[in-house]
């Protein structure tokens, strides 16, 4: 498919109505999980059958979420804080797993598309430049639909382990804060059972 036909599809739209918008990040991320899906011979998940990795919290995860059916709450949707992008899908049928990783530069913007980022980031972008960032954040978002996910993405089996399934577990009162938390993130402190959140605030 074309980055036309891409952008029409049912699969594509859900994307977007989840992201809220089109961007360069979005489309990357629905590259990467559908070549992951491909790879593990996989459907979206109803349930925890794939387990999903990444390694950013940037726009492309919601795509990861949305066509790997892997979420936050569901429990198979784990987010490490590396600011890279990278994702690694795992089918629990199988046991596969694959590791998909931007290359370096496959996502670059041009300098002016840069300097207008920076600009609308900063609030500072009049009506003018605000529409050629949105005219060249879209030019950009097709361009990365059309392209190979070769010239993309290195992929390569996984070098983690199936990450355990979600588990439901009892909660215990915290001593100090009096509110019901999951025991196995609950720490003793002396004879006091301590929530993570009193036992040490960030
Ligand atoms: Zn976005
Ligand atoms: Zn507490």
């Amino acid at each position: 498919m074309n980055a036309k036909q891409i952008m029409e599809s049912e699969e594509f739209k859900k994307c977007v109505d989840f992201h809220g918008h089109v961007c360069p990040g979005l489309v990357i991320g629905y590259k990467a999980a559908n070549a992951g899906m491909d790879m593990l011979n996989e459907q979206r998940a109803e349930d925890e059958e794939i387990a999903a990795i990444v390694e950013t919290d940037a726009c492309c995860s919601d795509a990861v979420q949305v066509l790997t059916g892997c979420t936050f709450g569901k429990g198979n949707f784990i987010y490490k804080d590396y600011g890279k992008i990278a994702f690694t899908l795992f089918s629990r049928k199988t046991g596969q797993g694959v590791r998909i990783a931007i290359r370096p530069g496959a996502m670059e913007l041009g300098d002016e598309h840069r300097a207008l980022l920076q600009k609308v980031m900063g609030g500072s972008a009049t009506l003018e430049e605000r529409k050629k960032f949105e005219t060249l954040h879209f030019e950009k978002s097709c361009r990365i639909l059309d392209k190979p996910v070769e010239e993309l993405f290195t992929i390569t089996s996984a070098k983690e382990q199936i990450p355990a399934k979600a588990r439901i577990e009892p909660s215990v009162i915290c001593s100090c804060c009096k509110e019901p938390a999951m025991t196995s993130k609950t720490q003793k402190q002396g004879d006091k059972t301590l929530c993570r959140g009193c036992a040490a605030p960030e």
